[in-house]
């Protein structure tokens, strides 16, 4: 049987960067990829003349060469950041909230960003740098948690973080309403709600925050050649340091020996593979339910994966147009449509079929003139539902129900911008959740992970770090894991878990 100190689940984002650090450390790995290429989500794909992005909207927290932001630091560790090339977006959004009445663009920059709020309020700049201050504060506090690795002096923490405290255990909406800004500056604050997923009733401010603080005063980029650059230069790193990653290679078990510890994996096809250790770069829910004999899944951990909550399941539309983006009039990179500013009526509206109040668009050419044959552009939107809806869709309703909630989607995109698309779709594509299910493995569709609960959001669970590992030898990574979704939290989850693995494997050698 062939051996590897660690094999990797998956190469998503997660499991790639995972590998990226065992094998740095000089221990041999092994990634098995159902796919037959890498990125899992992060990847691109072709129809006609354009090379659609499959996912990325946009990616927080690289910074610039002369300002790094933290992942640009951490792919610069890794040894891939001079593999990939970076366009980094003038503005931050376009929101237009039908109910309200906003249609306004918001720029990236603290300064740029707290000044624009002038408009929204008189006093929009002064309640934005407070609230900055805050974040900062929480940023600052993690950073201390993460240093202390997870176990923080209380008498410091009172003395230099007393507003993270007093926020730690609160909702946004409860942090907002608390504040008591303005709701045209906590509409404003809320746009990128869609981006975590859960309603401001749930989900956790200190999480939403740190992000929030994160796009504005880092700003965001993309990758010049669509995300899956991201992914090849890691495949490259991978090979570069001596790593296999195995295509076509799903893993069916992951298995156990007689003390309940990894002692390798089965393939599909029914090989088996040996390693002590595993970073599973999928959803808890297949590990713990699909992929281990149920008597080796301690009660913890099916409880524990039960008592999560699923966020977004996504929904897709890839347009290629036969017009230019100035011919069209689509003026900006990041656009959010909604019906409503109110997130709990959005969150709310997305648990039906054919109501999706909330989504988010990318005009691609606006942030890379050059993605699209001349003459061209690509435009693609993204909703989420936040209940397990397509479930009830039958299997000869599919298509039909797509096309039409990806036309409502385009029409209201239309109706808010008074851009006219549908007369200049070349190409159209669209994913579903079933088709983020079958492409990823993840269970009903969903994108994004567990929700970011204020009860079990990032704070919570990077405390909680070594009591969510149930089974030794093994450990998740990626959108799952404690730094829960998004690009930057992925390969972060990554490194983290590789990290520990690499931690545990150094105990158990003595
Ligand atoms: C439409 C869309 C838009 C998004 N927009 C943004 C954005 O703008 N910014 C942002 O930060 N994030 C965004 N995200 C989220 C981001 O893409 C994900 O959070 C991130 O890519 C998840 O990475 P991961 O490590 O969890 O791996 P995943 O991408 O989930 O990959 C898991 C990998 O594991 C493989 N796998 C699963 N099971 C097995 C098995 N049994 N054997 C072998 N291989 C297996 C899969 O094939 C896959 O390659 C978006 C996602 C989508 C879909």
């Amino acid at each position: 049987m062939e051996r590897y100190d660690v094999i990797v689940i998956g190469a998503g984002n997660g499991g790639l960067a995972a590998a990226c650090t065992v094998l740095n450390a000089g221990k041999s790995c092994l990634v098995c990829e159902k796919h037959n290429i890498p990125g899992g989500f992060a990847t691109s794909f072709v129809r006609g003349r354009f090379e659609f992005e499959a996912s990325l909207h946009e990616f927080n927290g690289i910074g610039t060469p002369e300002h790094p932001g933290s992942t640009r630091e951490l792919f610069m560790k890794l040894g891939v950041a001079d593999k990939i090339e970076w366009i980094q977006l003038k503005d931050a959004y376009h929101l237009i909230s039908k109910e309200e009445g906003y249609d306004f663009v918001m720029p990236f920059g603290y300064e740029e960003f707290a000044k624009a709020n002038n408009m929204l309020d008189p006093d929009g700049e002064k309640y934005i740098r407070e609230f900055f201050a805050l974040c900062e504060e929480i940023r600052n506090a993690m950073a201390y948690i993460g240093e202390m690795k997870g176990k923080p002096d209380p008498n410091v923490m009172a003395e230099r973080f007393p507003n993270y405290l007093a926020c730690g255990s609160y909702s946004v909406n409860e942090a907002f309403e608390a504040l008591g800004y303005p709701k045209a500056i906590v509409d404003n604050l809320n746009t990128y709600w869609c981006y975590l997923g859960a309603d401001g009733d749930s989900m956790s401010f200190l999480h939403y925050a740190n992000m929030v603080y994160s796009y504005f005063s880092k700003g965001a980029a993309i990758p010049k050649h669509r995300s899956h650059e991201l992914s090849l230069a890691f495949e490259e790193r991978i090979h570069e340091l001596g790593g296999e990653i195995w295509f076509n290679s799903e893993v069916a078990r992951i298995l156990t020996d007689e003390n309940g510890h990894v002692r390798g994996v089965r393939l599909k096809d029914g090989r088996e593979i040996a390693s002590r250790h595993v970073i599973a770069n999928c959803s808890p829910h297949l590990v713990y339910g699909r992929m281990m004999d149920p008597e080796a899944v301690p009660e913890r951990a099916r409880r524990l994966t039960n008592f999560r909550k699923f966020a977004g399941r996504g929904f897709t539309v890839f347009l290629g147009l036969n017009k230019t983006a100035e011919e069209l009039g689509l003026k900006d990179h990041n656009y959010f449509i909604y019906d409503t500013s109110n997130n709990m009526k959005q969150y709310a509206s997305m648990k039906e079929l054919f109501n999706s109040a909330a989504q988010a668009t990318v005009c691609l050419n606006n942030a890379d003139p050059d993605c699209s044959p001349a003459g061209t552009c690509i435009v693609y939107m993204t909703t989420l539902f936040t209940d397990d809806v397509w479930s009830g869709v039958r299997e000869e309703d599919y298509f039909k129900t797509k096309n039409e909630i990806a036309a409502s989607m385009i029409r209201r995109f239309e109706e808010a911008t008074g851009v006219n698309l549908h007369d200049h779709i070349e190409e159209i594509a669209v994913a579903t959740p079933q088709t983020y299910a079958r492409y990823c493995g993840h269970p009903q569709g969903v994108i994004y992970g567990y929700e970011s609960q204020y009860y079990d959001g990032l704070m919570n669970r990077i405390q909680m770090v070594e009591e969510d590992r149930f089974v030794p030898g093994l450990r998740i990574a990626g959108g799952y894991g404690e730094r829960l979704l998004g690009y930057p939290s992925s390969y972060k989850s990554g490194v983290n878990e590789a990290g520990r693995t690499l931690r545990d494997m150094a105990r158990e050698d003595g």
